[in-house]
């Protein structure tokens, strides 16, 4: 093993989520895959082609790089759509290779005008609405020279959709601001195709706001999250046993995860009673312990928040993280494990036998702090998919 861990990612599982959010969906909308942030650490060159094998046509980016790097592995049928990031350098670049992406200032405006005029090739825009997130997006007071630019330069745009993103879908907490959202969405939504620009894709939806709000579905959708088996939040997924319950369903989570981190056992120490573990004072032996390492760290994506805190499998054990994570690795109380060896099979995401590490089951984790370990583990860890 060149590598000191790797990733599996299970075939079985994806095609079940995926097939849960199409049952949600109320309508014949489009299904986007959002794949950003290395298809939420998944891996962007393995998900595609898996993807594509159960259907999906259409995925969502967030940054130029990452279109590039989809478009080497997709096929030619497939849409593309960056979401954020595309320097005016690259809007050439995207014109070129029917890539569509998001337009939400004058500036990137003008420049996709201006690029397809010298192209002579139409720029395929997303316009993005400023509907009360207030990140980025066209706001109301904008419209009229919005509406004014784009027709002017009508014969190098191709309005492929308007959009917009909700300030957190997946908190009940946010109900009213979603509400105004979704209103103030259908609202322009309605000016525009009565100045004339009909857009092929209204889409607002992500993961959570196609659970929640079915409204929100329209004619595309962009679901990232629940495609690789995590809940947006825990309140929509005991909100779903809820419904279960009173539907008289046994309660079933409906999503699986894809991913599983596996590494293995470099060495094996025995400590005796009243010594330190790893790096300071943090861990205290109050037996004598038997001690592993495991070569991961935060530098591969294990992060320090875990140290003292972090559970791993092993031998179908729950075993602990003690002291400090390191750099490369960490060190596992490996005490209630019998005949630990070097080589055996580390989970550190996924499941062993009977028992389960989710990512949030790392101590009393939030779901960012899922979403950020998922989005940090490196790139080049290598994935493979299986059954
Ligand atoms: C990340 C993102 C999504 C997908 O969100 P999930 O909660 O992962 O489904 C959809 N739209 C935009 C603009 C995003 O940035």
């Amino acid at each position: 093993m060149l590598h000191t861990s790797y990733i599996e990612l299970s075939e079985r599982a994806f095609k079940n989520n995926i097939n849960y959010m199409r049952e949600q969906l109320t309508n014949s909308a489009r299904y986007s895959m959002v794949i950003k942030g290395n298809a939420y650490g998944h891996g962007i060159e393995t998900m595609i082609p898996l993807a594509e094998k159960y259907g999906v046509d259409h995925f969502s980016v967030f940054s130029v790089s990452e279109a590039m790097r989809a478009k080497k592995v997709v096929s030619p049928q497939c849409d593309i759509m960056i979401m954020g990031w595309i320097d005016k350098s690259e809007i050439e670049w995207a014109i070129l290779n029917d890539v569509s992406f998001y337009v939400f200032t004058f500036d990137r405006l003008t420049a996709a005008c201006k690029t397809a005029q010298r192209l002579k090739k139409k720029a395929r825009i997303h316009l993005e609405l400023e509907t009360g997130m207030h990140r980025t997006g066209f706001s109301e007071n904008e419209m009229e020279r919005l509406i004014r630019y784009i027709r002017r330069y009508r014969n190098n745009l191709e309005i492929e959709g308007i959009c917009t993103h909700y300030a957190g879908a997946e908190s009940i907490n946010n109900y009213n601001r979603i509400r105004q959202q979704i209103k103030g969405f259908n609202v322009t939504a309605r000016r525009l195709s009565g100045e004339g620009i009909l857009p092929r894709y209204r889409h607002t939806a992500c993961s959570a706001a196609v659970l929640r709000y079915p409204e929100t579905i329209m004619d595309l959708v962009r679901v990232g999250i629940a495609n690789y088996g995590f809940w947006p939040s825990d309140e929509l997924r005991m909100n779903h046993f809820i419904d279960s319950e009173k539907k008289g369903v046994p309660p079933m989570d409906p999503l699986d995860r894809v991913l599983s981190w596996k590494s293995t056992v470099m060495s094996v120490n025995f400590v005796g009673a009243g010594e330190y573990i790893s790096y300071g004072t943090t861990y205290l032996t109050n037996r004598d312990t038997t001690i592993a390492t495991v070569p991961v760290g935060y530098g591969y994506g294990y992060t320090r928040t875990l140290s003292n805190m972090g559970h791993v499998l092993l031998h179908g054990k729950r075993v602990r993280v003690v002291g400090s994570v390191n750099m490369n690795m960490l060190v596992i109380d490996v005490s209630d494990v019998k005949k630990p060896k070097i080589g055996d099979e580390v989970v550190l995401i996924g499941s062993q036998g009977d028992l389960k590490i989710s990512v949030s089951s790392f101590g009393d984790m939030t779901n960012s702090l899922n979403y950020e370990l998922l989005t940090r583990l490196p790139s080049h860890i290598p994935r493979e998919v299986v059954d």
